[in-house]
C-alpha cells in the first residue's frame, strides 16, 4: 500500500479549507491531515480538530488560544497561537504538502517557509503569486518544490497541460464569470451594495474573493497568477467572459489546437487534483450534461467599465513591487467595501491612486515587498479615511 500523503491546510475554516477537509474525509486510506490552521473562527476549529485529529493545531488570533487549547486539552493535539507559530508550523516534518487556503497577503511569509523547508504546495492562495510571484517561482525551483495550482482556471491549464511538456503554449485563455454585475454601466455599479457583491451567480466563496469576483479584479489576479505558474507574457494571456462557468480555462498551443477543461463548478475537484497529483481520485461530484447546457456561451470583457482587470494588466507589464502595491491597495478598498465606507466604483480609484504615490521598486527582494505592502496599505487607508 502507499503511503498516505500527509496535508497540511492553511486557513482550514475558510471555503476552499472546508471543501478540502471534505476530500480528506471522502478519501481517508489517501491523506492524512497533520496541521489545520485558522485566524479567528475557534468553534469551527476545534471541530475540525476534534474530527480529524491532526497533530497540530494554529489559532492565529491570541483572544482564541485558550478556548481551542481547553476544548482539546483531553486529545494529543498541540495548539499553538500568533503569527509566528502561523508560519512555522508548515516546516513541521510530518508534513508533505502544504494547501494554502488563507485569504490576502498574509499567504506570502508561510508560503516562503513551506517552500524553504522542501514542501510541495497546494496554492489557493493566488495573492501570494500576485504579490511576490518571481520570489516564489525562484524559490520553489531552488528548493525543488512543486506548486500545484488550485484556483479552478490554473487547474484546467495545468490539466490542459498534462503530456504536452514538449509543446510550448502559445497562448491561454482565462474564462471568467463576469460575476453579478456583468453587463451593467457605471451609473448603476456606483450605487450597488455589498449584498449585492456578495451574491455570486455560480460560486460560493469568501467574502474577499466574491468581491474581488464583482469587481473583476479576480479575474486580474488570475492573470498575473497564470504568468508565474505557466511562464508567459501579457501578451499570451486572454481573459474572455463564460457566463455559465463550464469551461474552466482553455489552452492554445503552437499548431491552433485549443484544448480545454470542462465540468460543473465545484472547487472540490481542483482541490483533490493539486492533492493528488497526478492521480485523479474517484469522485461521486455530480456530473456535467451537455443537454443541461444547450449553450455555452463566451463574450469579451467590459475592462473601461470594470477597470480592475485593465489595471492588473498594466501592473504584469509594468513589473517590479508594482502588483504587489495594487494587491495591498485592493485588499484594504475591499475591506472598505464590505463595510460600506467605498464605493463600488471607487475600489478602483483607490488602486490607481496608490499606484501612483507608493515608490516604484524595479527589483524587489523580500523585504521591499514587506515595506511596499505596508506603504500602500497606509496610502490605500488615509485615501479612504479622508473620503468619508
Ligand atoms: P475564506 O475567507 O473563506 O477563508 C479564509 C481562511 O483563512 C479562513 O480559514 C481564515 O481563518 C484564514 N485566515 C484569514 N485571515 C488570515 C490571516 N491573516 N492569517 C492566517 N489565516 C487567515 O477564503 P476562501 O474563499 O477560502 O479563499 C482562500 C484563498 O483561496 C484566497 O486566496 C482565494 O483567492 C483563493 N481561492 C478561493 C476560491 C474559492 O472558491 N473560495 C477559489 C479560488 C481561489
Ligand atoms: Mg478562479
Amino acid at each position: 500500500m502507499m503511503s498516505k500523503k500527509r496535508i497540511a491546510i492553511l486557513g482550514s475554516t475558510g471555503s476552499i479549507g472546508t471543501q478540502a477537509l471534505d476530500v480528506i474525509e471522502a478519501n481517508l486510506d489517501t491523506f492524512s491531515l497533520e496541521v489545520i490552521t485558522a485566524q479567528t473562527s475557534a468553534t469551527l476549529l476545534i471541530a475540525q480538530a476534534r474530527k480529524f485529529l491532526p497533530k497540530e493545531v494554529v489559532i492565529g488570533n491570541k483572544d482564541f488560544y485558550d478556548q481551542v487549547k481547553a476544548a482539546l486539552s483531553d486529545l494529543p493535539i498541540k495548539v499553538y497561537t500568533g503569527s509566528s507559530a502561523l508560519v512555522s508550523v508548515v516546516e513541521s516534518d510530518s508534513v508533505d504538502v502544504v494547501l494554502t487556503a488563507m485569504v490576502g497577503y498574509a499567504g506570502l511569509l508561510p508560503t516562503i517557509h513551506a517552500i524553504k523547508a522542501g514542501k510541495d504546495i497546494a496554492l489557493a492562495n493566488k495573492e501570494t503569486l500576485v504579490v511576490a510571484g518571481e520570489l516564489i517561482m525562484g524559490l520553489a525551483k531552488a528548493h525543488d518544490v512543486n506548486i500545484y495550482p488550485v484556483d479552478s482556471e490554473h487547474s484546467a491549464i495545468f490539466q490542459c497541460l498534462a503530456g504536452e511538456e514538449h509543446n510550448p503554449i502559445e497562448k491561454i485563455i482565462l474564462t471568467a464569470s463576469g460575476g453579478p454585475f456583468r453587463g451593467k454601466d457605471r451609473s448603476l455599479l456606483a450605487s450597488v451594495k455589498k449584498e449585492q457583491a456578495l451574491k455570486h451567480p455560480n460560486w460560493s466563496m469568501g467574502a474577499k474573493i466574491t468581491i474581488d469576483s464583482a469587481t473583476l479584479m479576480n479575474k486580474g489576479l488570475e492573470v498575473i497568477e497564470a504568468k508565474w505558474l505557466f511562464n508567459l507574457t501579457a501578451s499570451q494571456i486572454e481573459v474572455i467572459v463564460h457566463p455559465q462557468s463550464i469551461v474552466h480555462s482553455l489552452v492554445q498551443f503552437e499548431d491552433g489546437s485549443i484544448k480545454a477543461q470542462l465540468g460543473l463548478p465545484d472547487m472540490k475537484l481542483p482541490i483533490q487534483y493539486a492533492l493528488h497529483y497526478p492521480q485523479r481520485l474517484k469522485s461521486d461530484f455530480p456530473r456535467f450534461s451537455f443537454m443541461d447546457y444547450p449553450s455555452l456561451t463566451f463574450e469579451k470583457p467590459d475592462m473601461e467599465t470594470f477597470r480592475n482587470l485593465a489595471i492588473a494588466y498594466h501592473v504584469l507589464e509594468k513589473g517590479g513591487n508594482a502588483a504587489c502595491i495594487i494587491n495591498a491597495a485592493n485588499e484594504i478598498a475591499v475591506d472598505a467595501f464590505l463595510h460600506d465606507r467605498v464605493g463600488f466604483l471607487e475600489i478602483s480609484d483607490v488602486i490607481l491612486e496608490t499606484l501612483e504615490k507608493v515608490d516604484f521598486i524595479p527589483n524587489p527582494g523580500y523585504d521591499d515587498y514587506v515595506q511596499t505592502n505596508e506603504a500602500a496599505r497606509r496610502y490605500a487607508s488615509e485615501m479612504i479615511q479622508v473620503k468619508i
